[in-house]
């Protein structure tokens, strides 16, 4: 990892130990902040999939057989290294995703090195029932094993944290992996392949890089992988489904959001309206747990909207400075002329009402203006799919049962926040909304030690936490016959 990276990117894939170039087409890997081409990294041949696989299912029968320990040492030696090459890391980051550097080095890298950490306690202390004779003469016991080889699919949003939500625990769970990173973000994963080889024996890890449909189809419709895990789009979601349906693998699905904040009346209106300003549009509002949908109490509604629209448009992107940008561009052209119709079609009806942005910023890079909307009603479009952009809605609302049930009224179950200074409330309303998580007065802060996974159309399965690392292994029953009667 030498060398500065914008000269020095790696584009070798990494299979059964070998850092090697794909075989297939090579794909422009674009710096979203201009729309400039940073590299072609060719995609993993069909053959290079199969030789990956076979790679992971062979390494299998020795990895699994280490103890919790020698794994928990392989992945604190890889956040040691993570750390060690953690600026330039970031840098390839923001490259790669347009996302301010002092962002990534402040909030992506730490996260992704904790989260290997996590894991390597995690795994040495996990518990479970009792062993017992729960027949006499028998005494039954449980053990938690690996799965076999996984095929884990990620996103662009978050590149390094993504890899590391997939990687961490499944590794320190014993099983093998195929990792591929979203097409549009290889950069920093590869940058890190070599690090990572020379921790891991061959084949225990492998990356391979390429498209969904030609790339990701043959690793998730493979006999010998045993569990996929997706972190992507409800569409992506329900391919996998059928294609794993073949082989009745496990699934692990992390799928899109369209997180509810309801704000009550009684709410402190200044940390809602930064709560907001930081958190509807971090990443460019590029992140499943966005504080995208705002239902707000009667009372306090015309406050919140018109100092949410001012501090909404204050916030600072595509500067010259980077060190001052608050927020990066739209990950592709693609997507950001996607977010830019859902806010035309929306805008388009009378009751909604522009508050601040709805426009593609002019000048280079794939940026879209931080867009706040008001007057929006429960059955828009904008309401209810998920924009994946800088756009925040606002809708009114009149009693707290309506919020929760607009809330709830939503194909998606990922993240929520309420806010109020009324504590009873606050559970009250906690306690009825469907979502995988709920914040209070807060949004968006995630820690390792906690599930983070959603219900309904956002998919099923945890990440982080200990409940991920029983996602990635399997429980089983093991009973010794012994005689009832001491001879
Ligand atoms: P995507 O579904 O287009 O792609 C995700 C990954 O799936 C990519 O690596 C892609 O190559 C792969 N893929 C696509 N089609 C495939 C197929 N047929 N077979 C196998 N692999 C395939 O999603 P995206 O555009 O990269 O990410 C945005 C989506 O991810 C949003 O919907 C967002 O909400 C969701 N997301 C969810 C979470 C979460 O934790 N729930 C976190 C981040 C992003």
């Amino acid at each position: 990892m030498s060398g500065s990276p914008s000269t020095a990117l790696r584009t070798a894939l990494l299979i059964d130990g070998e850092l090697v170039n794909g075989n297939g087409l090579a794909e422009p890997i674009l710096n979203p902040a201009t729309g400039a081409v940073l590299a072609h990294i060719p995609e993993a041949s069909t053959e290079q999939v199969e030789t990956a696989i076979l790679a992971a299912h062979r390494a299998f029968a020795s990895w699994s057989r280490t103890t919790p320990q020698q794994r928990a040492n392989v992945l604190l030696a890889i956040a040691d290294a993570i750390e060690q090459h953690a600026d330039q890391l970031a840098q390839l980051e923001a490259l790669n995703c347009g996302k301010p550097l002092h962002l990534a080095r402040q909030d992506d890298l730490p996260a992704a090195i904790d989260v290997f950490r996590f894991f390597a306690g995690a795994v040495r202390c996990q518990t479970g029932q009792l062993a017992g004779e729960y027949l006499p003469g028998y005494t039954s016991m449980v053990r938690r094993d690996a799965l076999g080889v996984v095929a884990s699919i990620a996103p662009w949003n978050y590149p390094m944290m993504m890899a590391a939500w997939k990687i961490a625990p499944a590794l320190a769970a014993g099983n093998t992996l195929v990792f591929k990173p979203s097409e549009h973000t290889p950069l920093s994963i590869l940058a890190l392949a070599p690090a990572l080889n020379a921790l891991l024996p061959p084949g225990v890890l492998n990356i391979i890089c390429g498209g969904g449909e030609s790339v990701g189809s043959h690793l998730v419709s493979h006999a010998k992988v045993r569990m996929v895990s997706l972190t992507g789009d409800i569409v992506t979601g329900q391919k996998i489904l059928q294609a794993a349906s073949k082989t009745l693998k496990r699934t692990h699905l992390e799928l899109g959001g369209k997180a509810p904040v309801i704000v009550c009346d009684d709410a402190d209106l200044q940390a809602v309206v930064e709560g907001v300003r930081t958190y509807g549009y971090y990443n460019a509002g590029q992140d499943c747990t966005a504080a995208c949908r705002i239902y707000a109490q009667a009372g306090i509604h015309d406050r919140l909207v018109a100092e949410l629209g001012a501090a909404v448009a204050s916030l600072r992107f595509a500067g010259k400075r980077d060190s001052d940008n608050e927020i990066g561009p739209l990950i592709t052209a693609r997507q950001r002329d996607r977010v830019a119709s859902f806010v035309e079609r929306a805008l388009s009806q009378p009751h909604i009402e522009r508050i601040t942005g709805a426009a593609v910023h002019s000048g280079p890079g794939f940026y879209y203006q931080p867009t706040l909307l008001a007057g929006c009603k429960q059955n828009d479009e904008i309401v209810q799919r998920e924009v994946f952009g800088p756009v925040v809605t606002v809708t009114r609302f009149e009693a707290l049962s309506q919020a929760v049930d607009w809330a709830n009224d939503s194909e998606y179950g990922l993240a929520s926040s309420v806010w109020t200074q009324n504590l009873d409330k606050a559970m009250q309303i906690a306690a009825r909304l469907q979502y995988g998580c709920t914040w209070i007065n807060s949004h968006f802060m995630l820690v390792s030690e906690m599930p983070h996974g959603g219900l309904k159309r956002s998919g099923y399965g945890k990440d982080l936490s200990s409940d991920s690392l029983q996602d990635y292994s399997v429980v089983r029953h093991i009973m010794a016959r012994h005689g009832e009667h001491l001879a």
